[in-house]
Formats: C-alpha cells, sequence, structure tokens
C-alpha cells in the first residue's frame, strides 16, 4: 500500500478516535477536528500583566479558541531561583491546529512580542507551553505532551485546577486537583489582585 494511502488511513483513525461521527460532520475535511488544548503562559519581564493579556488576544488570532483563563497568579522562580517573579495563567482553548503547529504558533508569537530567552528556566517575556494536548502523549524531540515537568510545578497546577479541577492527566493517572495535592514543589503561588 502507498504512503500516502496509509497516511490517509492513520489520518481518518485518528480522527474517528477523537470523536463520534466526526466524518460524518466533516466530510472532506477529516483533518479539521478540534481539540481541546491547555496552554501555560508565563512572563517576569517588563509589563508582566499586559505581556500575559497580548499572548491570550494573539492565540485568539493564531487559530485557537480560548474558552476558558484562569485567574493570574504570581509565582515564585522554580529551577532558577535568582530572578524576578512570575505572572503566569492557564488557558483552554480549541484548536484545529496538530500538536507541531500549535508549538509552531506559540512559538511565532513568543517572537513577535519580542521574547528572548537567554538561557532555559531564565527570564523571559512570555513564556507559551503546551500542558496538555486531548488525551494524546507524544515524546519527540521538539514537542513532549503532556508537558513532562507539569506535576512538578505549583505555578501550572494551581490555575489549572481553578478551570479544569476534574481534569484527568493522561499519562500521571489523576485529576488535577490531585496532581496539585501531591506535588513536592513547595514554591509560593498566591493571587495576582
Ligand atoms: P522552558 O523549558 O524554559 O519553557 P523554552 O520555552 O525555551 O524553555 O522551551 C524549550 C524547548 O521545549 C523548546 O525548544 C520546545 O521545543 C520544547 N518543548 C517540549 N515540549 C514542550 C511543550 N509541551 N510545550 C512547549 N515547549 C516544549
Ligand atoms: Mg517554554
Amino acid at each position: 500500500m502507498s504512503p500516502l494511502v496509509l497516511g490517509l488511513m492513520s489520518r481518518s483513525l485518528r480522527n474517528r478516535s477523537r470523536g463520534a461521527n466526526s466524518e460524518s460532520l466533516c466530510h472532506n475535511r477529516c483533518d479539521m477536528s478540534a481539540e481541546k488544548v491547555y496552554l501555560s503562559l508565563g512572563s517576569n519581564i517588563g509589563d508582566r500583566e499586559a505581556n500575559l493579556r497580548s499572548a491570550i488576544a494573539a492565540l485568539s488570532a493564531a487559530e485557537l479558541r480560548v474558552t476558558r483563563v484562569s485567574s493570574i497568579y504570581e509565582t515564585q522562580p522554580v529551577d532558577f531561583l535568582e530572578q524576578a517573579w512570575f505572572l503566569n495563567c492557564v488557558v483552554q482553548g480549541e484548536t484545529e491546529l496538530q500538536p507541531l503547529e500549535l508549538l509552531g504558533a506559540l512559538r511565532g508569537i513568543e517572537s513577535r512580542m519580542g521574547s528572548k530567552k537567554e538561557f532555559p528556566k531564565g527570564p523571559r517575556l512570555i513564556d507559551l507551553d503546551i500542558l496538555l494536548y486531548g488525551n494524546e502523549t507524544l515524546d519527540t524531540p521538539d514537542l513532549q505532551v503532556p508537558h513532562p515537568r507539569m506535576a512538578q510545578r505549583r505555578f501550572v497546577l494551581a490555575p489549572l485546577s481553578e478551570i479544569a479541577p476534574q481534569l484527568h492527566h493522561p499519562a500521571w493517572g489523576g485529576n488535577v486537583v490531585q496532581m496539585l495535592a501531591a506535588t513536592l514543589d513547595q514554591s509560593e503561588v498566591r493571587i495576582f489582585e
């Protein structure tokens, strides 16, 4: 069988696993079914709140329908401690973008906003991470989903538990409230007034 036919078959199976009747609804555009995704946003340079709000606006223009936004939290840095506190929030959205396309869209927003990462875990004007992409698990050099460090990050789990407390993590084996109760991360996370 040709690679093209195999590719079309696997795409069709993938869309079938995403929801009942997707084929009858999407006709010739079966690759267009929407996936529910959760993203983490963070900023610790400049006007941190404005940066988060600009990024959320940019997401909507980048083929991600934003359906929920958590409160904004002020959070103590983790990993690299000698830097300013962050503002973080979590966004729920729906997108037709495939995971790597979504990652590309996030990188595009980061660079258009002028975010330069001097070094990993260091200060940044805006950082956009994919936490969950439906129930998918992906382990590629460029993208791991669910985000491999989300269980160790109170700054992710606190806002996520606000908008999706019962959300099941496909690999961890529990929901977000249980993950927050189990995390060993003791860093400070508080609602930003
Ligand atoms: P940080 O780990 O500090 O967030 P970056 O935002 O610069 O650092 O991301 C580093 C790399 O992480 C990127 O090159 C990206 O390809 C990779 N990456 C892997 N999985 C994810 C994910 N789920 N969301 C975002 N980036 C990811
Ligand atoms: Mg990142």
